[in-house]
């Protein structure tokens, strides 16, 4: 059996940081994971090119039971600093809408970068190790995995969340955050998407592909982004983002017309004349004309005569148009979700460590704990600042 001053479970993005801060600081360090690579995550995010963090980072862009918990760890490690070290090491990136950042490359560099500096500093990092156990012992906690024990004065569990299994995801950390009596809030794939329900399914029939700019509001949260219909629901990134905000029974709305106030939408089809399908055609200029004949046919009567249609119906036809209500059957689920929404109760933490307040030397980093971010580089950010707080605490 080996001996190490930390052990680090999981070699995705916060396991990694925590690695390199904390050897670099002197500590012996080894990093287990089950994966046949490092990374964990890293190399599909961003669509292989790694959203690695986002201009503007602040709690308001994370969900937790506790929105303040994050804080501490945020502003001890900034967009600016992950920046830094990512232009130290020459990778060249881009911005892209809403501050978010990308290599221009891949996300190997990003991997490549964590990796050998980690190394280089000392720690050892061991893939093919699959974790089976982890005990209390007399020097920290000793942990057992199918190549063998280690022990360390402190387990540092970044073994992240449930979502995209085919990439190594297990629920080990909350099985030993469980066995060391911590609270874990309940957990739900997130930045998924939504599934139609049967009925909307049918009524939504041949809209698959159709994408626009939209407003998308559910639990009084607001986001404004791409719209993709697929065969099952709705994707792009104003549905994986409204997705992480919602839960089961609530409704969401969309804006398909979100460059018009509702004033501006009823002039615009008040000045127009013409008949079902001549209006149908003009709409294209508003909304993709798949979406436009789908609309007119739910929507207007088959006798249409804009120029003579009551106001209040054209008010109602337009409320469909910017206030289109419906109620998910659920969100797409782990195989498809970036994250896992809820994970170790931020109670049982301490906000400054991220050491378990009942066991003393175990810590909890990254996705497993109940901080989910936004899309567009914010779960980044807390791996690489929850990893920090947590290697230089060691
Ligand atoms: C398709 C996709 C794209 C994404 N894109 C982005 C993006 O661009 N920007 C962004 O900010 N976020 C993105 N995310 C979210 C982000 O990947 C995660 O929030 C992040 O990876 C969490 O880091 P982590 O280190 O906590 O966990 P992970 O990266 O999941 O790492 C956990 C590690 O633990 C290992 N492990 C699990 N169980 C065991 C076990 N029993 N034994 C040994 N090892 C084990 C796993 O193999 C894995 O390597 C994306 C997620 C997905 C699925």
């Amino acid at each position: 059996m080996r001996n190490f001053d930390a052990v680090v479970l999981g070699s995705g993005g916060a396991g990694l940081m925590c690695a390199l801060v904390a050897a670099k600081r002197g500590k012996t360090v080894v990093v287990l994971d089950h994966a046949a690579k490092p990374g964990g995550k890293l190399i599909i995010s961003g669509g292989g090119r790694c959203n690695f963090t986002n201009r503007e980072v602040s709690s308001e862009n994370f969900v937790s039971e506790n929105e303040h918990f994050a804080k501490s760890a945020l502003s001890r490690y900034t967009p600016e600093d992950f920046i830094a070290l990512v232009e130290s090491h020459g990778i060249a990136y881009h911005e892209r809408k809403h501050g978010q950042l990308f290599c221009d490359a891949s996300a190997q560099q990003i991997i490549d970068m964590l990796v050998k500096s980690a190394r280089e500093a000392g720690a050892e990092i061991l893939q093919k190790h699959k974790v089976l156990s982890a005990v209390r012992s007399v020097e920290g906690y000793l942990v057992a995995t199918d190549q063998g024990e280690f022990s360390g004065k402190s387990l540092i569990v970044a073994t992240g969340g449930l979502s995209f299994p085919k990439f190594g995801a297990t629920p080990i950390g909350y099985d030993i955050a469980k066995q060391f009596g911590l609270k874990i809030t309940p957990r739900v794939p997130a930045l998924d998407g939504f599934v139609f329900s049967a009925e909307d399914r049918a009524r939504l029939e041949g809209f698959s592909g159709i994408a626009l700019d939209a407003v998308m509001t559910t639990n009084g949260v607001v986001f404004q982004e791409n719209l993709l219909f697929t065969h099952a629901g709705f994707s792009g990134p104003v549905a994986l983002q409204a997705s992480l905000h919602w839960n089961p029974g609530d409704e969401v709305r969309i804006n398909f017309v979100p460059g018009l106030s509702r004033e501006e939408l009823m002039e615009w089809f008040s000045s127009r004349k013409g008949n079902k399908l001549e209006i149908k055609n003009q709409m294209a200029e508003l909304v993709p004309k798949r979406l436009a004949e789908r609309f007119c046919e739910l929507y207007l009567p088959e006798t249409l005569d804009m120029g003579n249609f009551p106001k209040v119906q054209l008010a109602a036809f337009c409320e469909k148009l910017q206030d289109w209500c419906f109620l998910p059957h659920g969100t797409v689920g782990y195989g498809k979700a970036e994250v896992t929404r809820g994970g170790v109760d931020t109670a049982e933490l301490s906000s400054k460590t991220m050491e378990a307040k009942k066991a003393p030397g175990l810590h909890f980093i990254g996705e497993v704990v109940d901080v989910t971010g936004w899309l567009g580089g914010f779960n980044y950010q807390w791996a690489w600042a929850s990893g920090k707080a947590c290697g230089e605490a060691l």
